[in-house]
């Protein structure tokens, strides 16, 4: 039987490049000394590559990632999620309070509206469909696949629908095209998106970051309102704002956790 592996064990709750950059370091820094296991919800068809370890999958709710941290040696969760996903990181809260596992939010920079800019802010998808008739015929929706129902009243618009896989099934609108990508995209490209459809409105996340931001640069620069969701609000906790931060904390982490665990290997 292979011996269990006894070196530190570190869950990155990823999906996002920031995660994705985060294993590429802390295997860079740490190496063979840290165990690191990358979880991706499974929404993509092609998800990207990450360094260290991999799992897919959702964990079955705020118990079933307390199992997980306990059936696989969990001893550190970094919660690198996106901004918007909201349901794992209140789960990854909960279940590392269970566990009395140390858990970091490594949060993404918000986008700070810019002179220029003609953002309305509001709190969800529904909000946003009250908000469009006023603005334009032609929208540029980024908000992703989920949720587009919201739009469906909306028979005299017509809808370029940014995802980044085909979608299975028609989407709930009544005039729209899908256009397929993937982040990051540059201003270049998306000044040229935005002309060559003749969008008229935005509707986007305050996703944050720089892989999405070249969006709203474009859209300032053709003087375009963008219809922007607020972040849902995150559980409390630490929190780093950088890839950098977040290992100094894991290092920290590990020179507090070190010694005890040798303590209990040679016991
Ligand atoms: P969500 O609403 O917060 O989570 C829904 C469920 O998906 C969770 O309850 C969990 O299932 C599972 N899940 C989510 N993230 C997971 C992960 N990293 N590992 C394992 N299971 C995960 O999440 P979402 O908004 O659907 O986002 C899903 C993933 O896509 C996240 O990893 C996120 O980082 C990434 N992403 C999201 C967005 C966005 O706009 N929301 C944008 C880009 C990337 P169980 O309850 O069964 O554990």
């Amino acid at each position: 039987m292979p011996r269990p592996d006894s070196r530190p064990h570190l869950l990155i709750l990823g999906g996002t490049g920031e995660a994705a950059a985060l294993a590429a370091a802390a295997v860079e820094r740490f190496g063979e000394a840290l165990r690191v296991t990358t979880s991706l919800a499974g929404r993509t068809t092609r998800p990207a590559q990450v360094a260290g370890e991999r799992r897919v999958g959702g964990f079955g709710g705020a118990d079933g990632l307390a199992g997980y941290i306990a059936e696989h040696g969990v001893d550190l969760v970094i919660d690198a999620t996106h901004p918007f996903a909201a349901q794992i990181s209140a789960q990854a809260a909960a279940a590392c309070a269970a566990a009395a596992v140390p858990r970091l939010v490594l949060e993404r920079a918000a986008w700070v509206r810019e002179p220029g800019d003609r953002w309305i802010e509001v709190d969800d998808l529904g909000a946003a469909a009250a908000a469009l008739p006023a603005l334009g015929r032609r929208c540029f929706l980024t908000t992703g696949a989920r949720g587009l129902g919201a739009f469906a009243a909306l028979g005299h618009m017509h809808f370029i629908v940014r995802l980044v896989d085909p979608p299975g099934t028609k989407l709930p609108l009544a005039s729209y095209e899908v256009v397929l990508g993937r982040g990051p995209f540059g201003l270049a490209a998306e000044r040229a998106m935005l002309e060559r459809y003749a969008i008229d409105v935005l509707v986007a996340k305050a996703s944050g970051g720089g892989a999405t931001a070249a969006k709203l640069l474009a859209a300032r620069e053709l003087g375009l309102p963008v219809v922007m969701l607020r972040r849902p609000l995150a559980p409390p906790g630490a929190r780093a704002g950088s890839v950098a931060a977040a290992l100094d904390w894991l290092a920290a982490r590990l020179a507090a956790t070190g010694p005890a665990r040798e303590t209990e290997e040679i016991g």
